[in-house]
């Protein structure tokens, strides 16, 4: 019976998502549970929605969909000094709601909502106080963007940008694909796994995609799935429709504490992506941000399982780079020997050379590269 009504719902939230903003709405946590968590709750910001919540599976304490969107007390732990902005992001903001840290990409954080709020965001300062690393009007980040021929791809960020109406995801797109040297757009989205019906029910937004995706210049995807339960029958048809629109997906995901650091759920996520043509891109070190404690793991650990995972899949399903999103650049770990680990940079800030490969003494308790004693004289 209970399983009946579970369906029915599951049902229902499949056809018509509901948001929900409120612990109390959350059906799976009851008295005690709940009222610790609404005392708790005024610090990140929560938000979900009935077809994303019906993925759980509130018997299991350990539900990595559980984790992922709901709030719990380890995100107030106040035992670390992490900052909230891990990587300086906010030193590469060029002009309002505009960052360039590379050469040939720049961001532009069009908004600060997601489909949901995941518990691990590295970006949670931009829920609480954004100050101008967002704005509603972009048109500084265009102007900067047009005069900096350098820029062949921009990355449409937040915040979730397929949260704006489709028009106005339109209106940017169209004065992105108004300047000959922006070749790729990309847009940063966890909708094809918390309401893939975004997708799947609005098809103005795949005919407006399938216009801007041009065969030289296409639009791509940035998808976030973190874990294989994400990837259901309707979130693979949203994949799937969007690349019938021309959209080129992939995948990026950091390696969580308790939601997929474990080979076996990290391959099944690799593989599962890789049949639906969404190949992983990017694995990161979770950063060391205020209140993701309870999702780090050390960066050693992290990345022996990521090796581990890897090893158990095809080659089109290990396709991921583990990187770091540090403030000096886009490190990769590319390997670990019994004394060292050994990185090199992916990208560098514009004007700066990093080495061919650091080797670095092993450091099991590192959790991000200003860990490790000299790093920096290292990689530089
Ligand atoms: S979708 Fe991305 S930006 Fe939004 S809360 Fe999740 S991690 Fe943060």
């Amino acid at each position: 019976m209970e399983k009946l009504l579970l369906e029915g719902n599951r049902r229902k939230a499949v056809k018509n998502p509901e948001y929900i903003t409120k612990i109390a709405q959350i059906k799976g946590i009851s008295g005690p549970e709940r009222k610790k968590l609404e005392n708790l709750s005024g610090i990140f910001r929560f938000r979900s929605n009935d077809y994303y919540q019906s993925l759980i599976d509130w018997g299991d304490p350990n539900d990595p969909i559980r984790k992922i969107s709901t709030p719990n007390e380890g995100e107030f732990l106040e035992s670390s000094n992490w900052a909230f902005d891990a990587s300086g992001e906010e030193s590469y903001t060029q002009v309002p709601g505009l960052q360039h840290k590379y050469k040939s990409t720049a961001l532009l954080l069009v908004n600060d909502v997601c489909g949901g709020f995941c518990r691990f965001c590295f970006r949670k300062r931009l829920f609480i106080d954004h100050g101008d690393e967002v704005v509603k009007d972009i048109s500084k980040g265009l102007d900067y963007i047009k005069n900096h021929p350098e820029i062949s791809n921009v990355l449409l960020t937040g915040g979730d940008p397929l949260v704006l109406s489709t028009g106005n995801l339109e209106r940017i797109i169209a004065q992105l694909r108004e300047v000959d040297h922006v070749k790729i757009v990309r847009i940063g989205s966890k909708m094809p796994a918390f309401n893939p019906m975004r997708i799947t029910g609005d098809p103005k937004l795949l005919e407006m995609l399938s216009r801007y995706s041009e065969n030289e210049r296409k639009i791509y995807l940035m998808a976030h799935f973190n874990h294989p339960k994400e990837l259901t029958k309707e979130a693979v048809e949203a994949l799937s429709l969007l690349q019938k629109a021309g959209v080129i997906t992939i995948n990026q995901t950091p390696l969580l504490r308790g939601i997929n650091d474990d080979p076996k759920a990290l391959s099944e996520l690799f593989e599962k992506l890789s049949f639906a043509g969404v190949p992983p891109y990017y694995v990161f070190q979770c950063r060391p941000t205020k209140g993701n404690e309870m999702f780090a793991v050390p960066m050693e650990e992290a990345f022996t399982i990521f090796q581990e995972a890897q090893s158990r899949c095809s080659g089109l399903a290990k396709r991921a780079r583990f990187v770091m999103s540090h403030h000096s650049g886009k490190i990769e770990i590319v390997g670990i020997s019994d004394e060292n680990v050994f990185m090199k940079y992916h990208r560098v800030p514009k004007g700066f050379a990093g080495k061919n490969i650091a080797v670095l003494p092993r450091n099991s308790k590192a959790f991000w590269l200003d860990d490790y004693e000299n790093a920096n004289e290292a990689l530089f």
